[in-house]
């Protein structure tokens, strides 16, 4: 019998036990905090789109090592810090987390442990941890990586403050008219 698992309320004990596959694809409106982070323009953002799966890790003389791997993309559109225009980063995120009984284990594994340290749960949000390794995968200077070309600008643009200067061809044409002896 198929076990249906929801990544807003995952076992992830049995998640982890069935070596089980969640993937999917959300809305960026579906994660608010990650919402924020993009400027609104002409630039669409594309679908968060994701993918968990648990396994056990067996250990020699103890209990298996509950383990949940979190992979994630998304499109944001985002300020370009060089031009200042919309520029569509691709942000990823792939991180694995180990699970532990309890916030006391948590908090002693937490200083030697090279993984990440979850407490287990049996109704665990897994959807906001995507959104949290989003936002903590989020470029600290988003750049184009070649930024599009500025249109000129009238009024700073050299070109024009030179043709501003330049006597008028049709004044020159009318003093030769008048100068012209008849
Ligand atoms: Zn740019």
């Amino acid at each position: 019998m198929e076990k249906k698992f929801d990544s807003q309320h995952l076992d992830v004990v049995a998640f982890a036990r069935d070596g089980a596959v969640l993937e999917g694809q959300d809305a960026l409106q579906a994660m608010p905090r990650l919402l924020e982070e993009q400027v609104t323009g002409s630039l669409q953002p594309g679908p968060v789109i994701w993918r968990l799966s648990g396994r056990l890790l067996p250990q020699s003389g103890g209990a298996d090592q509950i383990w949940l791997d979190l992979q994630a993309s998304v499109a944001l559109p985002m300020q370009c810090q060089r031009c200042l225009t919309p520029v569509l980063e691709t942000v990823e995120a792939e991180r694995s987390f180990r699970f532990v009984a309890d916030e006391a284990t948590a908090a002693a594994l937490d200083d030697e442990a090279e993984e990440d340290i979850l407490v287990v749960s049996r109704d665990f949000d897994a959807l906001a941890l995507i959104e949290d390794e989003l936002i903590l995968s989020l470029p600290l200077v988003p750049l184009h990586e070649v930024c599009p070309e500025k249109l000129p600008m009238s009024a700073v643009d050299p070109e024009f403050e030179v043709a501003a200067e330049r006597p008028n061809p049709f004044g020159i044409l009318a003093g030769l008219k008048t100068g012209k002896p008849s």
